[in-house]
């Protein structure tokens, strides 16, 4: 295929957090794989800005060593890694102190994009606004992006949309949910508005319900006492699956800008009908040998947070009311996935003697390890034997578009583009964000006023049986958890 990258303006990205894990895994190697694409321009600075004490050179091959490890960069690309190196710059700044503000300012070129990633404690975010503000380095034109998570509630996610809006327009403030970044989420939205076949069926009159799933093969080990503190509903389901839920679900915006496409988000989180506590399965993973228990993993032998959780959700508008949307996710599952499954309705009568089988025609949507999509379509059974039918999906991937290593990381490098490029499409707005926890905020809460215990799981399951139980008692069931 040939690739019609576009190169971006000249730019300043200033990493905040620019030693951390993030930005050593995801966003440095994602910016050499656009460097080499030709994306980044020459000119263009990545500016690390940490509390570690080494000098460029030392930030050079720290990020050098993360690339080879994390980007996969082959020998063939020495070469090129050395230019892109050369594009690094390291300063030593305190986000709540006065060390390297000064520097930083000077450093600064205000004739290129600006653009500043707060890859950071969500506590930092509030000092490192001021500070830009207060040291001039930021200015109306500039940019800022904001890792996950956005709060832990509403009254969290207001206050750190109020500090963020002391000091930036709306305009000027990029929410990541790398979910958004991903391929085949664009890909969904192609699908859905660039077709003419799915729209008169994408509604409760052919739709049987919608299921979307999260499975990790990873505990929490490593991070467990800061997981402990917020589980899968505040890690998982509050941002990347009620933000693939939005697209699912969302009306077509009149066009494919940024307000349109969040206006439309945000109406489906809206409509979103409070949940019944019976409607929801948490879990916890439970000892399997020598692997430990969520609890050990966690360092909290009475802990009541979830790494497991199953729903039943409605939206009530004229699209959709009465279609379950059915979210899961969860950790030390059978297998690494992420999809959304669209099913439709069976058929209403067979014509065919001796096929009792309900043949469903499903959308399926994978976003990881692999980006593709299938329609499943059922089909006379070649050769010989009568009319007996099969289902079989159609590949609907174009394999060649996606790429074989597409990966979180892709996720990264597009959206840090879109952030130079000014395109706030992927990403969340401020109203979004605080609906999504307006609806959380009560089912979190139902379960402390409850003392809710979470089920255990076996480890390399598909989750509590009584999550099987939720879709079997209404007559479904989930999709195999498979790579
Ligand atoms: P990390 O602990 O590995 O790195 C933290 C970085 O912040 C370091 O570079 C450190 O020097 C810097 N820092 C800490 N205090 C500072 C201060 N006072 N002034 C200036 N710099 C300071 O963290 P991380 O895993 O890279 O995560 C960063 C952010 O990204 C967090 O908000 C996290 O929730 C979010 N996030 C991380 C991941 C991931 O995969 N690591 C995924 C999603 C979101």
């Amino acid at each position: 295929m040939v690739s019609r990258v576009i190169p971006v303006e000249e730019f300043d990205l200033v990493i905040f957090g620019g030693t951390g894990d993030l930005a050593r895994r995801k966003i440095l190697p994602g910016l050499f794989r656009r460097f080499l694409s030709g994306q980044m321009p020459a000119g263009s600075r990545i500016i690390g800005a940490a509390r570690s004490d080494i000098d460029s050179d030392g930030y050079r091959q720290m990020i050098r060593d993360a690339i080879s490890e994390f980007g996969g960069a082959e020998k063939s690309e020495t070469g090129r890694l050395n230019d892109f190196i050369a594009q690094l710059h390291y300063l030593r700044v305190d986000a709540k102190g006065e060390a390297g503000w000064k520097e930083l300012h000077e450093l600064i070129r205000f004739k290129v994009v600006n653009a500043f990633y707060f890859s950071v404690a969500p506590s930092l975010f509030g000092d490192l606004a001021e500070r830009l503000h207060t040291f001039k380095i930021a200015d109306n034109d500039s940019r800022v992006v904001v890792e996950k998570p956005f709060g832990r509630d509403l009254v969290s996610a207001q206050e750190l949309n109020d500090t963020l809006a002391e000091h930036f327009d709306e305009t000027q403030i990029y929410r990541i949910d790398h979910y958004l970044g991903k391929e085949t989420v664009q890909n969904l939205m192609a699908v859905r508005f660039g077709n003419m076949l799915f729209e008169p069926l994408w509604n409760n009159h052919y739709v049987d319900h919608i299921q979307i799933t999260v499975a990790e093969t990873v505990g929490v080990g490593g991070r467990g006492a800061y997981y402990d503190k917020s589980g899968a509903m505040r890690d998982m389901v509050q941002n990347h699956l009620m933000q693939l839920l939005c697209l699912i679900a969302m009306e077509a915006p009149s066009q494919f800008d940024a307000d349109a496409v969040r206006d439309e988000k945000l109406k489906v989180i809206r409509a979103l009908q409070p949940i019944d506590p019976h409607h929801i399965v948490r879990g916890q993973y439970d000892v399997n040998g020598d692997e430990p228990s969520y609890r050990e993993d966690a360092e909290n032998p009475k802990s009541f947070t979830e790494s497991f959780i199953a729903l039943r959700c409605e939206i009530a508008n004229w699209r959709w009311a009465g279609v379950p949307f059915y979210l899961r996710t969860g950790k030390k599952l059978k297998a690494r996935t992420s999809e959304i499954a669209v099913v439709f309705k069976d058929i209403g009568h067979s014509i065919f003697p001796g096929d009792e089988k309900r043949h469903r025609n499903i959308l399926a949507i994978q976003l990881q390890p692999n980006e593709g999509m299938q329609l499943q379509v059922t089909i006379k059974e070649p050769g010989p034997g009568g009319m007996r039918l099969i289902d079989v999906p159609l590949d609907m991937t174009f394999a060649e578009a996606l790429g074989p290593d597409a990966d979180d990381t892709d996720a990264y490098e597009r959206l840090i583009m879109d952030v130079i490029r000014g395109n706030q499409t992927l990403f969340m707005r401020g109203d979004e964000v605080e609906a999504a926890w307006a609806w959380t905020d009560p089912i979190i809460e139902g379960w402390k006023a409850r003392n809710d215990v979470p089920k255990l799981y076996d480890q390399g399951s598909g989750g509590p049986e009584d999550a099987m139980a939720l879709m079997h008692r209404e007559e479904r069931r989930w999709r195999e958890i498979k790579e």
